[in-house]
């Protein structure tokens, strides 16, 4: 599985917008996008002028897998899976996404970012449908019921975890049974409910040219 292991806030500098890929720290002062709200390098700071087309469409291609934890060759999966099916190519790409298995572990409070959702699944701390499962990319369906594992509920990674997400907030398609660390899926999310500032239509742009 592989995976970007570089420094997390340059992603966030570099998109110009905070992605929260590092949990707490987030929301905290010491968030380095709040302190230094530039590119990343020597010319961060120098960088500006009028973006081309092709470098709209690549930036937000590149958010997009920043946010989701996800690298080129699996998101372009994504996008033929998204092309595939019924209905919008760019919100069929968004749904595929939300429903990855650790970004579902992070909004339903069990992990503080989709970076440490990826770790604790790696790690057999859950369950879908009674059943275990370790893989992060696993595709979460409308019903499944999550739960972490009775022999973990007490790491303190996931109560703590499950006591700052839940402060701010589960989303209105997902159930969560706090008291038995469970989730349950209710239904996929409209577009109108993911509130990240993503452009779907350029990243389609872009791959269909
Ligand atoms: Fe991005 Fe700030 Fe979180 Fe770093 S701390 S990952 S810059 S939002």
């Amino acid at each position: 599985m592989a995976r970007y292991t570089g420094a997390s806030c340059r992603l966030c500098r570099r998109e110009n917008l905070k992605l929260f890929l590092k949990g707490d720290r987030c929301y905290g002062d010491k968030c380095a996008f709040e302190r230094r709200p530039y590119a990343p390098g020597q010319h961060g700071q120098r960088r500006g002028g009028k973006f081309s087309d092709y470098q709209l469409q690549l930036r937000e291609k590149q958010k997009v897998k920043r946010i989701y934890g996800v690298l080129e060759r699996q998101f372009r999966k994504y996008y033929y899976h998204a092309e595939k099916q019924k209905g919008i190519t760019g919100t069929n790409l968004l749904l595929l996404l939300e429903c990855r298995f650790d970004n579902t572990i992070y909004r339903m409070g069990f992990a503080n970012s989709r970076n440490q959702a990826r770790q604790l699944i790696r790690h057999n701390h859950f369950l879908i449908n009674n059943k275990r499962v370790n893989i992060p990319s696993y595709q979460v369906k409308v019903g499944d019921t999550v739960e972490v594992k009775q022999g973990s509920r007490e790491a303190t990674s996931i109560s703590g975890a499950m006591e700052t997400v839940i402060r701010r907030g589960i989303p209105i398609w997902i159930e969560l049974e706090k008291g038995n660390f469970k989730g349950k899926l209710l239904a996929f999310p409209n577009r109108e409910d993911l509130t990240m500032p993503i452009q779907e239509q350029l990243i389609i742009e872009l791959y269909s040219k």
